[in-house]
Parts: structure tokens; sequence; C-alpha cells
């Protein structure tokens, strides 16, 4: 059984996600009023290049016309691409296939994006982002484990991780490694960018995250510190998770009793110990896998089944060095997932883009062929536990690089609806 099979929808996503979309003017018009990917389109050589630049800008994310969330890849090589105007409405094509151009609608740039704080700060650089109707709330984005001491010569960054590496966002918001606390300009400043995307509606729920600390008992401080933060704007009319590293149960606790978050998402990032230790050599050597797992059975405990999550990387483990088969990882992410809804924690695979250089063609066929699969049997998984993803804390509008609420768009018998515990 493939993808297609039991959502089309789902399965077109997956071939966008890995085919990518080819520059069109189309495309590079819909930059100057959507949502800004942060990866700018890259010209191959060779390519038709109408704008003359080795690279231009181009909008982050596009809604299919059933609402399906997609975020745009940049490849020259595609035969998928954009047509229209936004006088006109536009369109995905595929220059291969015989189907009928589809309208499409790019996530907008808000007006808050333009915007400044009351002390003349832009607001886009005070640790808010959206990802379609998900607002992501990082005001300390610099993760401990790039700078902690090596052990055996290792560094202890999680391998597939870019985007924690400290850099100048961190003199932006004032973070100081070690230190729990931010400054109060940061907070201010953060809930200035909140208010304004809750007053403007546009966020269904709300995602904490940042780098890691080494001191579990320092970053729980901060993770309920940011949390009072956020609840002081939101008052619980947005739904709010916890997406730090495994905290300990005192701060569990307390995140719990003080109503700071409806959600947990711990990210244990690839299943089995093995793994663990060598794609998240950080995590294992400050938390450890077992008390990872522990911490995430606590807060079921406590929220419930239907509350806790854990993100993971679908595919790093296809990577050479790990000496997988695309069948033996598949069937490892299979157990994984199915230990995991076991325990009333319900993970969720983001696909795992290699790096530039890392991304042969057939290295990516297999893993396109992992994540499809991967996917069609972790849905049998969810519905022989009655396992469902609570909308308020992902849905089929912000996940952009996941399928698993795409796929469960699909009527299944077992909807029994979650309730907030
Ligand atoms: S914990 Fe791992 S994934 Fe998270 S920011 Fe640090 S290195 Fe990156």
């Amino acid at each position: 059984m493939d993808l297609n099979d039991i959502s089309p929808s789902a399965g077109r996503k997956l071939a966008l996600l890995f085919e990518g979309i080819r520059y069109s003017s189309a495309l590079g018009a819909a930059a100057a009023f959507a949502y800004p990917n942060y990866n700018p389109y890259r010209f191959s050589p060779g390519e038709e290049n109408p704008v003359g630049a080795p690279q231009t800008a181009i909008p982050y994310l596009f809604r299919t016309n059933d609402d399906t969330v997609v975020r745009i890849k940049g490849c020259g090589d595609s035969d998928w691409l954009v047509s229209g105007s936004e006088a006109d409405g536009f369109f995905l094509c595929n220059d291969a296939a015989a189907v009928a151009p589809e309208p499409i609608s790019f996530v907008p740039r808000p007006q808050w994006m333009d915007d400044t704080t009351a002390d003349g700060f832009p607001l886009r650089q005070a640790g808010v982002s959206l990802i379609g109707d998900l607002a992501v709330i990082n005001i300390a984005p610099g993760c401990e484990y790039f700078v902690a001491d090596k052990h055996n010569g290792e560094a202890m960054r999680c391998r597939f991780c870019v985007y924690g590496a400290p850099n100048e966002r961190m003199d932006h918001l004032g973070q100081e490694i070690g230190e729990v606390g931010l400054p109060d300009q940061t907070y201010s400043r953060m809930k200035e960018a909140l208010a304004a995307i809750v007053s403007a509606n546009t966020a269904r729920h709300i995602y904490l995250v940042g780098g890691s600390m080494l001191e579990r008992a320092k970053e729980g401080r901060r993770y309920i510190d940011v949390a009072q933060q956020v609840q002081s704007v939101v008052q619980g009319r947005v739904p709010v998770t916890c997406g730090s590293g495994a905290l300990l149960d005192e701060h569990i606790d307390v995140l719990h009793r003080e109503k700071l978050v409806t959600s947990i998402c711990f990210n244990l990032e690839v299943w089995s110990e093995r793994l663990f230790e060598m794609i998240c050599p950080g995590k294992n050597r400050y938390v450890g896998y077992a008390a990872w797992i522990a911490a995430l059975e606590k807060a079921v405990s406590l929220w419930g089944v239907g509350h806790v999550y854990s993100a993971m990387v679908g595919g790093i483990e296809l990577e050479p060095e790990y000496a997988l088969t695309a069948e033996s990882a598949v069937d490892m992410a299979v157990e994984g997932a199915e230990d995991l809804c076991r325990r009333g924690i319900i993970p969720i695979y983001s696909l795992y883009w290699p790096l530039a250089g890392r991304d042969h063609p057939a290295h990516m066929a297999r893993l396109r062929g992992y994540f499809e699969q991967l996917n069609v049997r972790y849905r049998a998984i969810r519905r022989d536990y009655d396992m469902h993803i609570w909308d308020g804390f992902m849905c089929h509008r912000c996940a952009y690089m996941q399928l698993e609420c795409d796929i469960d768009r699909i009527p299944c018998n077992a909807s029994a609806p979650l309730v907030a515990s």
C-alpha cells in the first residue's frame, strides 16, 4: 500500500516535499506579500533565470485547495511550478503529469512583521514566528550543546541540527549561555509580537521552543518563566505546548499545576538507545535515553493521552554512518512508534532534509520510500491504539513537514474526541 491509497492529498504533499518547486515569475511575485522563506531560491547552473542573480526570495508555505499546508523547497529540476498572479489567483502545475492546474494560496506575511515594538525594535526579531496557524516562541535559540566540551572528540550537538547554533539571534534577544533568565525587554518585546498575533486571530496553537541547556534544572526554570510570560498574554485562550528538552519531574509538575501549558513535546528525535547515543550525543549525555522516556511518561500521567508528543527526525538514520538498510530503518521506526503509543506518547515524524552534498538522488529516493512506508504503517498503529493528534497541539494547517494530520483527516472509525484534562 502506498500513501496515495489512503490519502491522495498526503501523497501529493510528499511528492512536493521531495521534488520541490521550480522557479517561475509567479512564484517570485508572490514573495512580495507571502510569509518569507528562510531559504532563498538558488538557481541551478544552466537553469532559466529571469532574475539575473544567483538567488532570490520566495514564499515559505502555500495551501492547496483542500487547505493542506506545504513547505516550499526550491528545485530547478522539479516538474512542479506555480503559475498565475495575485489578481487572477495562483495555480500549482506539473509539466510532466496530466493533472489540471490546482488553485493554491500562499500563507501571507502578517502586518506585524513590518511593525516595531514600543521601544522601536523590529517585531520580526522579537523571537516569535508563524508556521501556518502555529505561533512559535523562541526567545533563547542558542543551544548549549553546540558550545559544550567535546567528549571522546565528539561534539554534543544533534547531528542533524543547524538551527540551534549560537549566532546573532542571541545578541538580539540578550540570551547568555548558562543563564536561565532573559532581559525584561526580551519578554516585553515577545509579548508585543504575541499580542499582535493573538489579536489578529491567526494562531490556533503556540509552541515554546529554544536551545537546550546543559543543566536540566536551569532549562526547566527557563521554560516556566517563558510559559508564565506567554500566559500573561494569551490567558488560556490559545493552547500552548512546551517543546523543551526532557525536564525534571518538579518542573513538569509546576507546568501542569499552574496550567501553564496544555501539551508537552519533548523531542526524542530517534528511536533506539544506539541511535540516540550516536545522533543526539548531548541529549544522551546530559539527560539520557531512559530519563527522556521517563519524563514523557511523567507528562502522560499528568496531562493524559493525547497531550504528550515527541518529535522524531524521520530519515536521519538512513545516513550511511548508521549502517541501516531502508527496510530495517522503517522496521525500527515502526517498532518505536508502537512502543511510544503503548506508553501514551504520540510521536510526530518530521521529514529529514539532508544538507547539500548529502542529497544524492539515490539517497533521496531511499529517504522518500522510507518516509512513505513509515507514515503508512504508523497510521495503522494510531488506529490500533486509538491515538488522535489533538488539534490544540497541531493540525493540517501547520504541519508543514509532517503528514500525520493530513492522513488523519480521512475519517476513521476510532474517532473518540480528545478532551483537554
Ligand atoms: S537539542 Fe539538538 S536539535 Fe535541539 S537545538 Fe540543541 S542540537 Fe539542535
